[in-house]
């Protein structure tokens, strides 16, 4: 077990930093230091730093400021007594080095792998896991196989309580919501599908129920980082306002049409051309705004038709309970049925899961 501690303050912290700032110059070495102790190829040490300092004593410095670092648990003193302290400013120092010594060791013996990439070392134990239904944990990632490609979404570990910075902690509301954020953009980059992404965010709600962030936080959270992420593609929907203007809109309303908050699809009665919307106004409305937009443009311009009587052609694909399911399920409508007029909307969709 490695103990991680703050060495700021201890008595070998200053000399460290010291030791760290001289030897530094040492590591920009191609893309590591190569051996410390090149410090006393031509007297370079004392040279750089105008100082007088013998290669044993310098040793003897570095020992002192790594080795034997002391530390206290629950009121008992410890000794760390193998490997470079914790914390110590020289650790990413002397482990480069020490690598290095023996990349060095085998590049003379000529046994260097062509492919060769550092994390080794004979108290690191290496483990295989093999995936289970399909499944395999990686780097906190899910990994799924799905007949030839390969989906993730976010991988929890068992002995996660999802324990996060509670709601009525005592710091700044700033870190509340960032936390949301890093949280939902962590979502949002290790789902590979939005149907992923909203079952994470769905998760996500629960976790920080529990821990007493108010419902309206989160959903707002969610809905404006899940806009910050499609804002761009939502309006080519909305296209030539003097069209829409010149449509008037019907009185009478048939049922269908009169929800709001739902995900809808289009389907051309001529053709296989298809397109998935959301709404969080009146249906109809939108059927209105359509006779304009992509649906109005295909009737014209491959049918040759104006576009009236339209409503009959729109189905109502799942009713939903705010803007945010909306955006989810038409994300995933349009995942699932590749809706040729949404083709434009969707790529640009696509590129943000890259
Ligand atoms: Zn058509």
């Amino acid at each position: 077990m490695r103990p991680i501690l703050s060495a700021t303050g201890t008595y070998n912290y200053k000399l460290a930093k010291w030791l760290d700032e001289k030897l530094k110059p040492l590591s920009v070495y191609e893309h590591t230091v190569n051996d410390i102790f090149r410090a006393f190829e031509n007297d370079w040490f004392n040279r750089e730093h105008d100082l007088n300092i013998t290669k044993f004593d310098l040793i003897e410095l570095l020992r002192i400021a790594t080795k034997n670092q002391l530390f206290q648990f629950e009121g008992n003193l410890y000794e760390q007594v193998d490997g470079v302290a914790m914390g110590s400013p020289l650790g990413p120092l002397m482990a480069n080095a020490f690598m290095c010594k023996i990349e060095k060791q085998l590049e003379t013996e000529n046994k260097l792998p062509t492919f060769y990439k550092r994390y080794s070392h004979p108290s690191i134990n290496f483990t295989m896991e093999l995936e289970e239904n399909g499944k395999l944990p990686f780097l906190g990632m899910n990994v799924i196989r799905n007949g030839c490609r390969v989906d993730t979404t976010v991988y929890r570990k068992p002995t996660d309580t999802g324990l996060l910075l509670h709601y009525h902690s005592h710091v700044d509301a700033r870190y509340k919501r960032s936390l949301l954020n890093t949280m939902l953009n962590r979502a949002f980059k290790l789902s590979s599908t939005w149907k992923f992404f909203h079952e994470e965010c769905e998760r996500l709600k629960e976790i920080f129920s529990r821990l007493r962030y108010p419902d309206d936080l989160v959903q707002s959270t969610i809905r404006q980082f899940i806009e910050s992420k499609i804002n761009a593609d939502i309006s080519p929907v909305y296209t030539s306002r003097k069209i829409k203007d010149e449509i008037k809109v019907k009185e009478d309303k048939p049922p269908l049409v009169s929800q709001q908050c739902v995900v809808y699809s289009f389907q051309c009665s001529l053709c296989d051309a298809g397109y998935v919307g959301y709404t969080c106004r009146h249906l109809h409305q939108r059927i209105e705004e359509h006779k304009g937009s992509a649906i109005g443009n295909h009737l014209r311009e491959q049918h040759d038709m104006e576009p009236e009587d339209i409503a009959q052609s729109f189905r109502i694909l799942r009713k939903c309970q705010n803007k945010f399911d909306c955006l989810i399920f038409e994300m995933f409508f349009i995942q699932e049925l590749k809706p040729t007029l949404n083709k434009q909307c969707d790529s640009i969709r696509a590129k943000l899961f890259v």
